[in-house]
């Protein structure tokens, strides 16, 4: 079976160590395979994207002796790509207009989710409000989804009562990460994901949408997330320090600790080669393969 992985970091900051992370487990997940490893910029959200961050991302991925395969994806280039997804759930009726604010619906929605108030279906059920601006929701199934995470084992979430219908486009015009990640991953011959466990409730939404647009699922594999000493999930938001560009070994041998894979101490100060060679085999051999 062919393999395909990606890392695809939203260029609203630096790469931080919760990033790298990421990046090492999915890169030695995709070389282990004999696979191919993709990168794709998530700058969707044009109001969030930092000048100079997508060319910095690139510097440290380069840096620290990561190399991609194939053209690097920009998503702020494919709106037509979402909009031709979004016309196709459109007519299988999937998806419809909502014209609720957020406001709105914390107000009225009663029951809490996984991501905040579930979406009481208003503007399912009741004529939209004319002349405002649209937002397009996803009818979430009421059978659960389940899938087999490689590393976390059968997760199962019910959609509607834990998410509730949620939004593919927003409505200034923005397509949602939910939409852009399953149609990138489709056209990008994505077969393995491997990310942050942040994401983990986020797929069943993606297996929702991979089925309704006809796509295949990719494997998926989640891992645990780097917290900053106050408990804090690493973020821009929450001042996540930048990847130095320099002891670069140093920051590669502590993302092998975090991922248990039990580096030899000399490799925080050999070559950044070495690491990868020492990192890959490791991983091969680990059960995780
Ligand atoms: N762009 C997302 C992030 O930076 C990752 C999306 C994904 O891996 O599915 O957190
Ligand atoms: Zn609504």
């Amino acid at each position: 079976m062919p393999y395909i992985g990606r890392f695809a970091p939203s260029p609203t900051g630096p790469l931080h160590f919760g990033s790298l992370v990421a990046a090492v487990a999915s890169y030695c997940d995709a070389r282990a395979n004999h696979g191919h490893w993709r990168l794709r910029i998530e700058d969707l959200d044009t109001p969030r994207t930092v000048a100079g961050a997508t060319d910095a991302i690139f510097h440290t991925l380069q840096s620290y002796g990561f190399s991609w395969d194939g053209d690097i994806i920009y998503q702020s280039k494919r709106h037509a790509v979402y909009q031709a997804a979004l016309d196709q759930l459109k007519l299988q009726t999937t998806v419809y207009p909502c014209t609720c604010s957020r406001k709105a619906i914390s107000e009225i929605a009663t029951q809490t989710g996984l991501e905040g108030p579930i979406y009481p279906q208003t503007c399912l059920r009741q004529p939209i409000k004319a002349n405002s601006p649209l937002a397009w929701r996803f009818k979430s199934a009421s059978q659960p989804v389940t899938f087999n995470d490689r590393f976390l084992g059968i997760q199962t979430q019910n959609m509607a009562t834990e998410i509730g219908d949620f939004i593919v486009k927003r409505a200034d015009g923005l397509f949602a990460y939910q939409l852009a990640v399953v149609v990138d991953d489709a056209a990008q011959g994505i077969t393995h994901v491997v990310r942050g466990a942040d994401l983990l409730s986020s797929t069943a939404r993606q297996i929702a949408l991979q089925d309704a647009l006809g796509y295949s699922h990719p494997s998926y594999a989640h891992i645990p997330i780097v917290n900053n000493a106050l408990g804090q999930k690493l973020s821009k938001q929450t001042q996540a320090a930048a990847l130095p560009l320099e002891d670069i070994s140093q920051q590669l041998y502590q993302a092998l600790v975090f991922l248990h894979l039990r580096p030899p101490k000399h490799l925080a100060s050999a070559s950044i080669s070495a690491c990868w060679a020492w990192a890959i085999q490791a991983w091969a051999n680990s059960d995780r393969t």
